[in-house]
């Protein structure tokens, strides 16, 4: 299997590139962002719980987010190999999920980090906020989203070079160039 971690504050483009990803290798993909939206949008107990971080730009408790790929994981049948994108978020989602793929007698190859200053962050999110609808793309949320970024995810990077599979990639200029950068650090470590 190929298993790819796409990595970086909000706004570093996670989410395109892993369109260009499932294409080029064919895989699954999994975004836990997505996966709550859903719930929220679907009214459902998980997805109020979920609102309630959310829109504070705060994380979702660990024990929801690893419960919920956990399921996904046992119901996904057979792949080529899975993009997690926006998971994992801590260092403990990290460890929860080398310990899932080992039952599954595989894990991550790499974890793509997307490298993009604070500034245009800011700006990109304050863009999609025009089309976005979601609750979450406006600038007090968006400085609180970073914020939590610094402090809780930023650590997962380390933990990935630990285990010698970490890539940074240059996250800004032609959305193609940075997506050869990309294949290229993933041909290198599949
Ligand atoms: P995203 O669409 O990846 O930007 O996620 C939107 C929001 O959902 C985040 O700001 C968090 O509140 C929550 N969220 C998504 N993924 C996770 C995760 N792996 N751990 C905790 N919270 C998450």
């Amino acid at each position: 299997m190929l298993n790819i971690v796409i990595f970086g504050p909000p706004g570093s483009g996670k989410g395109t590139q892993s369109e260009n990803l499932i294409k080029e290798y064919n895989l699954a993909h999994i975004s836990t962002g997505d996966l709550l939206r859903k719930e929220i949008n679907t009214n459902t107990e998980l997805g109020a719980l979920a609102k309630s971080y959310i829109d504070k730009g705060e994380l979702v408790p660990d024990e929801v987010i690893i419960n919920m790929i956990d399921s996904y994981l046992d119901r996904m049948g057979r792949v080529n190999g899975v993009i997690f994108d926006g998971f994992p978020r801590t260092v403990a989602q990290a460890g929860a999920l080398r310990d899932l793929l080992k039952t599954y007698k595989t894990k991550i190859n790499v974890c793509l980090n997307l490298e993009v200053p604070n500034d245009e962050l800011m700006k990109r999110l304050i863009e999609r906020g025009k089309t976005s609808g979601r609750s979450d793309d406006n600038e007090e949320t968006i400085a609180k989203r970073l914020a939590t970024y610094e402090k809780q995810t930023k650590p997962v990077l380390d933990f990935y070079k630990k285990e010698g599979v970490a890539a940074n990639i240059k996250g800004i200029g032609e959305i193609s160039a940075i997506f050869d950068d990309i294949k290229a650090a993933v041909d290198a470590k599949k």
